[in-house]
């Protein structure tokens, strides 16, 4: 680990350097940025050594792209380039563990007018994962709260799209759940109907069935939650449901948990102190995790085209 916050390598304009020497002038308009984050797994056992496979890459650099087009922002390096740039990022860094990268994009400044360009870093952590039949964390019990602060609304700052500007929200509400002792936030979208949390998306289970919100609710257009519609009913019989959720809905659910790359499948205990479903965490909640961890770790060989191995 370096001093930064960060590994030791990072991708930056164009090549690897140290994450020590990734520096801008202070002057530059990062918060006007975009980024994504993406995981990239051990194969076979989440707990040991080997070689990392990137989940979804696919979507998540293509949600990149729709970030920068609607922020205005050019992109200096095709998909295709970023993704060989993902992966020198990894190696470089010789990471034993589960890999977190944050490609982040923001404009560069005293550019000429109508000849915008911009910067791209990609740094990278190791991060632990929740993941694994044998993680206790999971089974960690978390209070969430529902937010006094509303989602941003879709027709004042897309929530759709990965950018700084929506995280200035969600740090709100965020630290108002920690503030009042919480471990974390469900935020209503402007209607009043569940949107999402402060850094990942929000799934109840009602009847058996997993319903979350849709993305006209101001959620991120999250890259795990299309993942688990479509493949939860074809793989391990789930049943999913889009449909706008109420506080109540979320009161009287069965089960609750937020996904996303971060977030992956995480159970939550209650919400506003009241107390969410019989077992805790639950058994579509712990069915799901179980099914999660295998795609990604490359255990499930009908999913494996979602894995992009680093090392080959
Ligand atoms: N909503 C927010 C606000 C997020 O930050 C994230 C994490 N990227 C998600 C949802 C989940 O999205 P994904 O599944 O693409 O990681």
């Amino acid at each position: 680990m370096s001093g930064f916050n960060g590994a030791k390598y990072c991708w930056m304009n164009g090549s690897i350097i140290e994450t020590e020497k990734a520096l801008v002038s202070a002057m530059e308009p990062i918060h006007l940025g975009i980024f994504e984050g993406i995981k990239a797994y051990l194969e076979g056992d989440l707990a040991g050594r080997g070689k990392q496979n990137i989940f979804a890459w696919k979507p998540h650099i293509d949600r990149l792209f729709r970030s920068a087009a609607v922020n205005g922002l050019v992109m200096p390096y095709n998909k295709d380039e970023l993704l060989a740039a993902a992966k020198e990022t990894i190696r470089a860094n010789n990471f034993t563990g589960n890999v977190y990268l944050q490609p982040r994009i923001w404009p560069k400044s005293g550019t000429p007018r109508g000849k915008p360009e911009s910067h791209v870093v990609i740094p990278a952590w190791e991060m632990n994962t929740l993941l694994g039949a044998s993680n206790q964390a999971f089974a960690k019990e978390r209070r969430f709260m529902v937010s006094s602060w509303r989602r941003i609304a879709t027709d004042a700052l897309p929530p759709q799209a990965k950018s700084w500007a929506n995280y200035g929200n969600s740090g709100l509400a965020g630290r108002e759940s920690s503030r009042l002792g919480f471990d974390g936030a469900i935020m209503l979208d402007n209607r009043g109907f569940v949107s999402e949390s402060t850094g990942a998306c929000l799934a109840v289970i009602k009847d058996g069935k997993v319903v979350t919100p849709s993305v006209t609710a101001s959620i991120l257009e999250s890259v795990t939650r299309d993942y688990l519609l479509k493949y939860l009913p074809i793989d391990i019989n789930v049943h999913t449901e889009v449909r706008d959720l109420t506080r109540m809905d979320l009161y009287a659910s069965e089960e609750a948990f937020l996904l996303g790359t971060g977030a992956e499948i995480t159970p939550i205990t209650s919400i506003d102190d009241i107390k969410i479903g019989e077992t805790y965490p639950g058994p579509i909640t712990t069915q799901i995790q179980t099914y999660y961890s295998d795609v990604v770790s490359g255990k499930n060989d009908k999913r494996r085209i979602w894995l992009t191995p680093v090392w080959v």
